[in-house]
């Protein structure tokens, strides 16, 4: 277990890891700080059990890397972070979570602003709530209040327009009427997602691994749903990855039946070959860290006092133009988006670091 750890941060660029158990839960706290380039590292708290510790490890410093370039593709100044609360396999009763929580808070507080979170799978608008009751740091909490606002409306309309943007790369124009699009994952941001799809003419296949939500959403969307097992092969034009990671490997890229990946989940890929695998299939992906950034952006943005919710849609719809231009380059230089993404997110960093 020990050496799993190391072989973890050894080969990892990033600043560093915090690392802490709370004996009490047994729970281990991982906060990953990837790059302050741009600004105090800010990222969500994921809150999950991991099949051993080394997982939870890389999930941390591989969300915290993604977080740098997130905010450096959103030109917000902000840096790479992000914590895992590595639950214990026995669940926790609802006193134990919440003390946990109000001592993961004081432990952010003790670090004095060197990180900011906000909410990630596994933490809702109420563990939120939790950990600012003990710490300033906690962005997508309205202190005055201590509401909790949800990212997930506004990470669902980023990947839209993100969306959109690659439909009009492919088939020459952005609307989704009509277009067959398969959303996997249901939650927070794949259900508004479909919904406004839906809205939008979209003939829409849904999938998620609770089929009672599946079919629930099915029905109220008059749309058909997708089995599990034979979801990568379905035919669509776009598959829209909103549950987990990894979903797109060497396994599922040669049975994709779709022309565009565009989906919230963050780290889609599994390995970083599997983005030039896609371009091989001629299959456009949509750079998961810029398309998936709008909840990101808006809860940072309401940190600095923006309340309107049009206003910060209309602020979120702002990625469009930069997937535009990510695509773009891609196409005309034959490279995967995703190399056109990092070029853009390693210029922006650069510059930042002639002017420290
Ligand atoms: P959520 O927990 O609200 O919903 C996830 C849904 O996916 C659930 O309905 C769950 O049953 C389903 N699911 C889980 N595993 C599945 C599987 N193997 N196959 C099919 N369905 C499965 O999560 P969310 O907030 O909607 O986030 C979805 C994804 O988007 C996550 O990867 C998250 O990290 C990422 N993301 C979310 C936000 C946000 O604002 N919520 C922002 C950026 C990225």
């Amino acid at each position: 277990m020990g050496q799993d750890i190391l072989s973890v941060i050894e080969p990892w660029d990033g600043n560093g890891v915090i690392t802490r158990l709370d004996p009490l839960t047994g729970t281990w706290i991982f906060i990953a700080l990837h790059d302050s380039t741009l600004g105090t590292p800010t990222g969500g708290t994921r809150i999950k059990v991991y099949p051993e510790l080394s997982a939870a490890l890389i999930d941390a410093t591989r969300l915290a890397e993604g977080m740098t370039y997130k905010w450096a593709g959103l030109g917000m100044d902000y840096g790479g972070g992000k914590a895992v609360l590595a639950l214990p396999e026995q669940p926790l009763d609802d006193n134990a979570r919440q003390g946990l929580l109000k001592r993961y808070g004081a432990f952010i507080e003790s670090l004095s602003g060197a990180f900011k979170t906000g909410a990630d799978l596994g933490a809702s608008a109420d563990d939120m709530a939790t950990i600012a009751s003990r710490c300033q740091h906690v962005l997508g909490v309205d202190y005055d209040t201590m509401d909790s606002t949800d990212p997930g409306p506004f990470t669902a309309h980023g990947v839209e327009v993100g969306l959109r943007a690659a439909l009009a790369q492919v088939f020459g124009s952005d609307s989704p009427a009509d277009r067959t699009i398969l959303v996997q994952g249901l939650g927070g941001v794949g259900a508004p997602l479909a919904r406004s799809l839906a809205a939008d003419g979209a003939r829409l296949i849904l999938n998620d691994l609770d089929a009672h939500r599946a079919e629930t959403l099915a029905e109220e969307l008059s749309c058909q749903t997708a089995a599990s097992d034979s979801l990568y092969s379905t035919p669509c034009d776009v598959y829209a990855p909103c549950a987990i990671g990894a979903t797109v490997n060497a396994q599922t890229i040669p049975q994709l039946a779709c022309r565009i990946v565009a989906g919230s989940a963050n780290n889609q890929l599994l390995e970083a070959e599997d983005a030039e695998r896609l371009h091989q299939r001629g299959v456009l992906y949509v750079p998961d860290y810029i398309i998936n950034s709008g909840g990101a952006m808006a809860i940072s943005l309401q940190h600095t006092g923006l309340t309107e919710r049009d206003e910060l849609m209309r602020r979120v719809a702002g990625i469009r133009p930069a997937i535009t231009e990510i695509l773009q380059e891609a196409a005309a230089s034959n490279t995967s988006p995703v190399v056109a993404a990092r070029h853009r997110v390693d210029r922006i960093l650069a510059q930042r670091r002639e002017t420290i």
